[in-house]
């Protein structure tokens, strides 16, 4: 028997955070435990209010999901169960993406945990391949950025969010405060084909190494005209949520922003990685402002990707958990058993 308990918390944003779409200063998350014969596993559902989650849906459809896994006879945790699992979760009602995240994640915690072993030993990925991450830098004054940029000291890329009037003074004042690499997230904020195009030209000329997210996600023409120009790859986030989105997009963009709290956890994730790759598309790991039990199951996933934009728990001032170590700008994957989010 799984036992499946859960509670609301309200992520507190160290800095108001705006993007092209709106600002704001908190993020629903809810904390997932499943436990089994004395281990609990733990997971997380970080919910950002444009993808139309929150505690009450969260809640509602996690008690759905209790009564499931309290049926559920004991057999042993392993991938092939937890993707069984989760298939069946993933038909218990549409949506609740990352409520159905949370609970990929319990169960892959508490897979390593039964075996004693770090999710990533499980999952045979390795940190050798562990891609930088970037850390974010919301749409903000020059004071503000100077400030954030300080927090920025451990991170040897930065993600900008641009998208606004201003993109170019927002990376020319950045450029004044610091040379590292920088991913540009325009949160489908640019309207026109032509300026994006120029404005990409630009970019690349200060040392930005990708575009996120152009245009409107359903305007997936303007997304493949400015792909087939761009001198940079263009990566779909918002465009791609699931892996049944990625036969409609993948020749649209250069890459796919993997992020655990649309795919439903790293069941999908994975396989959309794969699927993915099969594309030829390019692969970046992203997520929500989040604990660091969220980063840290993202950060199993890293190593299958080029890119990673895995900062959330750094963004929060109010993590229950251990940030986790970072080297050299990477996440250093834990030795503890299971996610390793403690
Ligand atoms: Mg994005």
């Amino acid at each position: 028997m799984l036992q499946l308990s859960y509670r609301p918390l309200l992520l507190e944003l160290r800095h108001p955070f705006r993007i092209a779409t709106g600002m704001r200063t908190h993020t629903n998350a809810v904390l997932t435990e499943i436990s089994m014969e004395g281990l609990t596993g733990f997971g997380e559902a970080a919910m950002p209010p444009y993808y139309g989650e929150n505690h009450d849906t969260a809640a509602a459809f996690l008690e759905k999901a209790a009564s499931l896994l309290a049926g559920f006879r004991f057999r042993r945790i392993d991938a092939a169960f937890i993707a069984e699992t989760m298939a069946t979760i993933d038909a218990l009602a549409p949506g609740n993406n990352a409520a159905k995240a949370s609970i990929d994640i319990a169960l892959h915690d508490l897979w390593g945990k039964t075996e004693n072993k770090p999710l990533w030993k499980l999952l045979e990925v390795s940190q050798k391949n562990m891609p930088p991450t970037s850390f974010t830098l919301g749409i903000d004054t020059p004071e503000v950025l100077r400030e954030k940029m300080a927090e920025a000291a451990d991170f040897s890329m930065l993600k900008i969010k641009l998208g606004s009037d201003d993109d170019r003074q927002i990376i020319r004042t950045v450029r004044e405060l610091s040379n590292k690499p920088i991913f540009a997230d325009a949160n489908q904020g640019w309207k026109n084909r032509e300026a994006a195009l120029d404005l990409v030209y630009w970019l690349q000329e200060q040392d930005v190494v990708l575009v996120e997210q152009p245009f409107h996600k359903d305007d997936l023409e303007s997304a493949a005209w400015l792909s087939e120009r761009s001198p940079l790859p263009v990566i779909a986030d918002e465009s791609f949520q699931r892996l049944s989105d990625l036969n409609r997009i993948a020749g649209c963009f250069q890459g796919v922003n993997i992020k655990l709290m649309k795919c439903t956890g790293l069941s999908e994730g994975i396989r959309a990685a794969h699927a993915a790759r099969g594309y030829g598309l390019q692969l970046m790991v992203g997520c929500m402002t989040e604990t660091s039990c969220g980063i840290s199951a993202a950060a199993a996933l890293a190593p299958l990707c080029d890119y990673a934009d895995i900062d959330g728990c750094w963004l929060i001032g109010n993590n229950p958990f251990a940030a986790p170590m970072l080297e050299n700008g990477r996440i250093l994957l834990s030795g503890c058993a299971g996610v390793g989010a403690v």
